[in-house]
């Protein structure tokens, strides 16, 4: 049995049937890691004693003979913006570096108790702020399809760790395309929910208006198991939707047949790479062979999207960020006569370049004078941007666009040009200022024999319908 490169139901089911262990899947991918991650380095921590203790109990389960739940036994791997117990959780940042939380993200509790078992926490963006993952304060994270290249951002770790075989699945985040652009740039699946589907209890917050928890994967099917699992309202998140989680998994298979795709013009307009243009445009092409009909759409309000995204954003970061002051559980400078000079210079040494520059041109957005001009305008422009989906989506079921403009682009290329990483966003804001859900599927390969990603946006909890087409798009190509 090939350990590495399984489907969660192929590594529970051999778990079930006795054809190998929780514990021998879990070491099958440790040494995997091993083996890989000095080049790519898409982990910050493992922790194996909390995984094999995992494995333990459910290879327990398993000699007994119960009923195992749907991720026995299936290796995982967390962004590090999500709290883990008794582990390390540092956000990629320096400021969090020895920080363990005394409580679980709602969301890793939830893989947990459906079986699934932690190897440890994956590299990032410093408090997901990135698109690179070269604003970790650790280390950057090389893409497994081509180490000279970025594995995108912010969940940079996690979709390496699963393309390079390292986690059956992983959990990532995404507040302006953090899962689905890096799933677009190392070839797998990325599935951000509607805002609200997924409690966000325990995860590190960034822009808490925008912030998503979801899954990378090597299937659809897997990320559709995966958000069974985490889906659903949680009494420890007031903005957890208290609304039924449908049978994501059962309703796969469903025809896709007669569903109408919305193609938006302002998705496929100046700095789309012709590549990439090309790999989306036949994939919606495919998509017609199966049934589906191609309606155009406008989103007219799209050229708003990045200074909108980029002005709520920071402002929100700002507020959230104004908690680590060195005084409770951030990193603390040391020979500090003061407490001003305590605050100052415990965030000057902990927060990285970036961080610093979020919070400043945030915390610019929202003070007295300018608040009007710049924050309460980007919210008034979010409802034009959220309103072009709401008129786009009574014609069609989803929206088609690519997930990215580009394939993943060399380190260091743009690391010095913030904006045009910023410009970079522009397909997946839009989907997080409006609250829907979004997924990324793998849909064919550069020249260079980069993944390119098709993006399928959806309804308001209507993750279903875009799992759906997913998956057909993904068993077609
Ligand atoms: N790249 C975007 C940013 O830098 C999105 C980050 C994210 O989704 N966490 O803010």
């Amino acid at each position: 049995m090939d350990m590495t490169s399984l489907t969660i139901d192929a590594a529970r089911s051999g778990v079930q049937e006795r054809k190998t262990t929780a514990l021998a899947l879990a070491e099958a991918h440790y040494a995997r890691i091993q083996k890989e991650d000095g080049e790519i380095g898409a982990f910050l921590t493992l922790c194996k004693e909390r995984a094999l203790e995992q494995a333990d109990r459910i290879d327990h389960m398993a000699a007994e003979g119960k009923p195992l739940p749907p991720l026995a036994g299936v290796p995982v791997a967390i962004k590090d913006v999500m709290s883990t117990r008794g582990v390390r959780t540092t956000a990629g940042s320096k400021i969090l570096s020895h920080y363990i939380p005394p409580y679980d993200c709602t969301a890793v509790a939830r893989m947990e108790a459906a079986g699934a078992v932690v190897l440890g926490k994956t590299n990032c963006d410093e408090f997901a702020m990135g698109s690179s993952n070269e604003n970790s304060a650790f280390h950057p994270v090389h893409n497994p399809r081509d180490l000279s290249r970025v594995p995108g951002g912010s969940s940079g770790g996690s979709a390496a760790a699963v393309a390079a075989d390292m986690a059956v699945v992983a959990l990532g985040s995404d507040t302006g395309g953090s899962i689905r652009q890096p799933a677009s740039f190392c070839g797998v699946v990325g599935l951000m929910p509607t805002y609200g589907r997924v409690s966000r209890y325990g995860l590190i917050a960034f822009a808490s208006s925008l912030d998503h928890i979801g899954p990378l994967a090597r299937t659809v099917k897997d990320a559709a198991i995966v958000l069974r699992t985490i889906a659903g309202r949680d009494p420890m998140d007031s903005t957890s939707a208290d609304l039924p989680v449908p049978d994501y998994v059962a309703e796969l298979d469903k025809p896709v047949r007669g569903l109408r795709l919305g193609v938006a013009k302002e998705y496929f307009g100046e700095g789309l790479d012709d590549e990439v243009r090309h790999a989306v445009e036949s994939a919606i092409d495919k998509l017609k062979s199966l049934g589906c009909e191609v309606v155009p759409v406008s989103l007219p309000h799209t050229p708003y999207a990045i200074p909108t995204y980029y002005l709520i954003a920071t402002a929100e970061a700002s507020s959230n960020l104004a908690r680590y002051d060195g005084v409770r559980y951030s990193y603390r400078a040391p020979g500090v006569k003061s407490l001003s000079e305590m605050y100052r210079r415990s965030r000057d040494e902990g927060f990285g370049a970036e961080v610093k520059r979020r919070i400043m041109l945030g915390t610019y957005a929202l003070s007295a004078g300018y608040y009007d001009a710049y924050y309460l305008k980007a919210q008034k422009v979010r409802t034009l941007l959220t309103r072009d989906f709401e008129e786009a989506f009574g014609k069609v079921d989803a929206i088609v666009t690519p997930t990215s403009p580009t394939a993943a682009f060399k380190l260091g290329e743009k690391s010095n040009d913030p904006l045009a990483m910023y410009l970079a966003d522009i397909y997946t804001v839009t989907a997080d200022l409006a609250g829907i859900p979004g997924i990324s599927v793998p849909c064919g390969e550069t020249k260079e024999k980069l993944p390119i990603g098709l993006q399928i946006l959806g309804k308001h909890f209507d993750e279903a319908t875009i799992l759906r087409l997913a998956h057909a798009y993904e068993q077609a190509a």
